[in-house]
């Protein structure tokens, strides 16, 4: 037996390292969070389960601080998106959007956008409103709660600063969704 020690701590060192490497290539490459679908990819008509339900508590834990937001987009289909792509280019107003059909999360459902309401009950987009009298902006407060739930926000973003917007990417960028990956349904967290 003495002699095979050597070989068998080799083989066990072996396999170690190759299960390190096994797990890291997983996280690395979000296998254990994508499903690549290709051209199979599912057409997307709603939020995602995940990006709803934590939309749902981050409306519920504005409430408890007595804010009063709306989520105001939600899902957008592509044929919506290319008609608010041309607003401000080909059609009047003002540019809304840099995304075009199938470049924006919306689109895969991973994206939202909010807003404030204000005591008369009218929707505002007013960043410094401060409507619990917490001397905190509200929006600031919001966005606060949403990152601890895991979204990003748009008012982080370097150009084009897009404030009411929040999405999840699950790590998935608008060419990996366009190329057929999804994230998964349920991710455990
Ligand atoms: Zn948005």
């Amino acid at each position: 037996m003495k002699r095979y020690r050597g070989t068998i701590i080799t083989i066990i060192l072996f396999g170690l390292v190759l299960l390190f490497i096994f797990l890291f290539i997983y996280q690395y490459f979000g296998y254990n969070k994508y499903i690549y679908y290709g051209k199979d990819a599912p057409i997307i008509t709603e939020l995602h389960p995940i990006v709803s339900a934590k939309s749902k508590e981050l409306v519920e834990k504005a409430n408890q601080k007595n804010i009063s937001m709306v989520i105001t987009e939600s899902f957008r289909s592509t044929e919506r998106q290319d008609k608010l792509y041309a607003q401000g280019r080909k059609t009047e107003g003002n540019i809304v959007t840099h995304a075009q059909g199938g470049e924006s999360y919306h689109n895969y459902g991973l994206a939202i956008d909010f807003a404030l309401e204000d005591e008369e009950g009218n929707y505002i987009w007013d960043t410094a409103y401060d409507g619990n009298g917490n001397h905190i902006a509200d929006w600031d407060e919001i966005v606060i709660i949403a990152k601890e739930l895991g979204f990003e926000w748009g008012g982080d973003w370097r150009s084009f600063k897009d404030y009411p917007h929040l999405q999840m990417t699950f790590g998935l960028s608008i060419k990996q969704l366009q190329r057929g990956l999804r994230p998964k349904t349920e991710i455990a967290e």
